[in-house]
């Protein structure tokens, strides 16, 4: 028989952390914490294979499950001494959701069930504190009516009338009656009669008393957990996290602990190392007489845990180093043992109940791209893990936060902070202020960057949250839902900046009575220091300023294996990639030169050798071009003096280039010699209908000689000079967009006298250089043993062999794509991150076959995958002897190479482990997909051939 119910706390722990999968993360690390001995209010977690159960069933639980929750209940009952329902000596659980991954605020919690007009006398006797009874016997109606009675329960009911709010209400009506301001004004009879108010209110406004069954309680709290599972905010943020519906969630019911129970109690949740900047301290926050829910929700702005860690903006608060010093030690010598156990940064909440300390959860904490740098660095200089672990503790798009814009230095230092908050994201953002996440994804819709200013967040606002540039909130601590869900994704987030007065009715912010925003007005924000400021202040990118930087990537490079280059154009571009630790250009698109800065001679002269009709008329205008290209390639070379650079020939349809504006063509044609009317027929006879698979690549080379020639003498001219210079120049010869081997012969046979002429102009006996072509036709991928006959090197330009692979056209796949990712028709943009099984069997394809005629065939990838750390992991277990992509995805790609170097060695010991001796050493096994997905950025538009 299935076990769907597993016992934690006091004598019998039946999980542990590596059971997250089954248990949940909470459910796991609860029974991981009671088998260390650590103080774990006792419970039982009902299983995620339960909640796909629940739902596979017409959401009904197997019979088993009762007699399980029973039996388990009389465990916790034997533990605590306590019974449920018991009218003298009540029980009383907690009832909170569990995913393997956590999903702050997505799904439902129930506190305080098992409490009713029975079982409260018995508790108020036994705490002598009628007040903190009633306290919480009102919570439980509040939360319940409105997360099993209505939310579980599907009603849909209008803005503002749910039962929170009218419950809310009526205690608002109270404390106006009895001339009061805070809950906690409030006396233990107002909050008698309040309960009788409220459950008067249920009844009314749902139709349904509110139970009084203890039993009952229960079963509703478990099915309104499982039933958040497919909560509107749950699928939202699973789509956004990538979390597969399959997983489903624990649900865990835990004895209640009391953090509201009078001034020797309180509730708090602390880091043991800073997650916002990794550093060493052990860090968190609490409040004294409150719930735990009261500092998630940011409620209350909460005090810091210690000393050493306060701020400017919190020194006068009571740390509770000091207001309970014994109980603070025990913490921390509970946290260290923590950190010591899982080897990682935990994220812990606690409850001190009158003086005694309880673990509500442990869990590796969550941290942005800077802390997750930063500590992964400390912990292997402590010793604490390995030099491979470090690398693995940071995810791609963590480390691409480092790359993340801050505000300009220069311009902040002379601007003046309206407010200063909490610094809860990292980086900085500028923006256009607006008060709702609805309007936050309509304008982000539109185009424009919006800062999301809310009093508070809550899980309701998540996609306006991800669409804002950055987030901020008037109220709540470091650990509110704000602060929790920004770090995660390392976004520009400030909150609890409390001096500004957010009015959504009006939509507008005051600060200190006087109005100093409204809605769309330019913001930026340091959320990095906490300071927000009134403008749109300049940007600059952070990387180099970051000392932790290049000593991460000094450890990416010193443990992965496959290369990694930069696709670069330009010498900025090349030595921006080599202070990124590029080694080498696996793509230098030539045509560059005719774009951008400086190339409107160059432009110029390329217009007329295409609207050229003879040889001998073009190869007029090649000598007039010949000094600008060699200058451009030599400048490049130069720039990455040792590290080879694959120069691509011509790619792009001529007609690209052809000028529309008439006073252009009339130069072009006065500088030809010939009529308007005769520039304009041979222009347009350039035109054809499907230019991409039309006249370019290799066939303009093919059919006009003359140009491959050209830059070919550019190539190697540029590489002879620098040489005579005293550099080492290693230029890498692409031909581009081959099908079949002949091409590559036919201009073999060019670059071979060109590099004879250039021998004998520099009396050198050669100019070394490699000559190679792209793959990225199919035919030539599967044909690769063929053209390896005539190649040095390959590089998969899989930007094509994806748009001729799939037959999409890598300019229009706008058009349908989003409906092909909605339908799940396919799992994502196969031009950002290599569709492994198809495109990349072409590639594998390609590798296996050119090499089995050359077996040193050096292979890259200059597509844009090879930026994607997915993608890249994949070229590298296929074998590629490198990867090329833009110069600020190098760093990414970098660690994506080395954590994917950890796990082939990983798999190679286990595949060694398990063979059997003195046979033949087994082939090298396909690493399992273990690699955890990375957050995509946005689907970028498909290289065009216009870039
Ligand atoms: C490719 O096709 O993958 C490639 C790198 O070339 P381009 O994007 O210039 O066509
Ligand atoms: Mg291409």
């Amino acid at each position: 028989m299935a076990k769907y119910v597993y016992l934690f706390g006091g004598k019998k722990n039946e999980g542990n952390a590596g059971m997250k999968n089954l248990l949940g993360g909470k459910g796991a690390n609860l029974a991981e914490m009671g088998s260390l001995g650590i103080p774990v209010p006792p419970g039982f977690t009902i299983t995620t294979e339960m909640c796909t159960v629940y739902y596979e069933n017409k959401r009904k639980y197997p019979p088993q499950l009762k007699s399980d929750v029973e039996k388990a209940i009389k465990y916790v009952e034997k533990e605590t001494g306590m019974a449920f329902g018991d009218k003298v000596n009540p029980l009383l659980f907690s009832v909170r959701s569990g995913a393997r991954k956590s999903m702050p605020g997505m799904m439902e919690t129930v506190l305080n069930v098992g409490l009713n007009n029975i079982t409260r006398e018995g508790l108020i006797k036994k705490t002598g504190n009628p007040r903190f009874v009633y306290d919480s016997q009102r919570r439980l109606i509040q939360m319940y009516s409105d997360v099993v009675m209505e939310k579980a329960a599907g009603l849909e009911i209008e803005e503002g009338m749910g039962i929170r709010q009218q419950l809310e209400r009526e205690m608002q009506k109270m404390k106006n009656t009895r001339g009061v301001k805070l809950d906690t004004e409030l006396t233990a009879d107002d909050l008698k009669e309040l309960i009788e108010i409220y459950k008067v209110k249920v009844n009314e406004v749902l139709g349904k008393p509110f139970p009084e069954d203890p039993m009952e309680q229960l079963w509703g709290a478990v099915g309104a957990v499982f039933q958040s599972w497919m909560g509107k905010r749950a699928i939202s943020y699973r789509r956004i996290e990538g979390i597969p519906e399959e997983w489903g969630t624990a649900v865990n019911v835990q004895v209640m602990v009391f953090g509201n129970m009078g001034d020797s109690s309180a509730t708090g949740v602390a880091f043991t190392r800073s997650p916002s900047t990794g550093d060493n301290h052990f860090y968190g926050e609490w409040l004294v007489n409150a719930q735990g829910e009261d500092v998630v929700a940011g409620i209350r702005t909460p005090s810091p845990i210690n000393e050493s860690t306060k701020t400017e903006h919190s020194k006068d608060l009571v740390s509770l180093e000091i207001a309970m010093p014994i109980v603070y030690k025990q913490l921390y010598d509970i946290e260290r043992r923590l950190e010591k156990h899982y080897h990682d940064m935990l994220d812990i909440e606690f409850t001190i109940q009158d003086g005694r300390l309880w673990m509500l959860q442990c869990r590796v904490g969550k941290r942005n791209g800077p802390a997750a740098v930063k500590m992964a660095l400390d912990m292997y200089k402590e010793k604490l893990i390995s030099r491979e672990e470090a690398v693995c503790r940071v995810a791609p798009a963590q480390f691409d936060e480092l790359l993340h814009p801050i505000i300009d230095p220069a311009a902040e230092k002379t601007a003046k902070a309206i407010a200063k908050g909490l610094p809860a994201g990292p980086g900085g953002a500028s923006g256009q202020i607006v008060f709702s996440a609805s309007d936050a994804v309509a304008w982000a819709k539109a185009g424009k960057k919006v800062i999301l200013a809310r009093e508070e967040t809550n899980p309701e606002d998540i996609e306006g949250m991800r669409a804002a540039e950055a987030i901020l909130t008037a109220r709540g601590g470091m650990t509110s839902h704000a602060a929790l869900v920004a770090r995660g994704w390392g976004k520009c987030c400030i909150v609890g900046a409390g001096v500004l007065h957010i009015d959504y009715h009006t939509k507008k912010i005051m600060l200190d009575g006087q109005e100093i925003m409204k809605e769309g007005d330019w913001v930026t924000l340091n959320g990095t220091k906490g300071y927000v400021y009134l403008g749109q202040l300049p940007m600059k990118k952070a990387a180099e300023d970051n000392p932790d930087f290049m000593e991460f990537m000094n450890l990416c490079q010193a443990i992965k294996k496959i290369g990694v280059r930069t696709n670069a154009e330009t010498p900025d571009d090349a030595a921006r990639a080599r202070s990124f630790s590029a080694e080498g250009i696996g793509l230098f698109r030539t045509e560059h030169m005719f774009y951008g800065k400086n190339s409107e001679q160059p432009l110029f002269l390329l217009r007329k050798m295409i609207a050229s009709k003879t040889a001998e008329e073009r190869k007029v205008a090649l000598n007039e071009l010949f000094p600008f290209a060699k200058e451009d390639i030599k400048k490049t070379l130069a720039a990455m003096d040792g590290y080879p650079v694959t120069i691509r020939t011509l790619d792009p349809p001529l007609h690209e280039f052809v000028p529309h504006n008439a006073d252009e063509r009339r130069k072009l044609a006065e500088s030809l010699g010939i009529s308007s009317e005769e520039f304009n027929k041979r222009a347009d006879a350039l035109s054809e209908s499907n230019p991409m698979m039309g006249h370019r690549g290799v066939r303009l080379g093919i059919t006009y000689p003359e140009v491959t020639e050209m830059q070919v003498r550019a190539i190697l001219e540029a590489a002879a000079e620098l040489i005579a210079e005293g550099k080492k120049a290693l230029p890498e010869i692409m031909i581009p967009v081959v099908c079949t081997v002949e091409e590559l012969k036919d201009q073999r046979v060019l670059v071979e006298n060109v590099h004879k002429e250039v021998c004998a102009k520099f009396t050198i006996k050669k100019v070394p250089y490699m000559y190679g072509t792209m793959i990225e036709i199919p035919r030539a991928a599967i044909t690769a043993d063929k053209i390896a006959a005539e190649a040095e090197f390959f590089s998969f330009g899989t930007n094509d062999l994806t748009q001729m692979g799939f037959g999409f056209s890598r300019d229009d796949i706008g058009s349908f794509l989003p409906e092909y990712l909605k339908k799940k028709i396919l799992a994502e943009d196969p031009f950002a991150s290599i569709d492994q099984e198809g495109v990349g069997e072409l590639v594998k394809i390609g590798i296996t076959k050119g090499r089995s005629v050359r077996p040193n065939l050096k292979i890259g990838v200059c597509g844009e995958h090879g930026g994607d750390p997915e993608s890249v992991k994949f070229f590298a277990k296929a074998g590629m002897n490198y990867v090329s992509c833009s110069p600020f995805r190098v760093p990414i790609a970098c660690l994506a190479a080395a954590q994917v170097a950890v796990e082939m060695a990983q798999a190679s010991k286990t595949v060694k482990a398990k063979s059997p001796v003195r046979k033949p050493a087994a082939k090298k096994a396909p690493a399992k997909g273990a690699a955890k997905k990375v957050a995509k950025k946005p689907v970028k538009k498909a290289a065009s051939k216009k870039r």
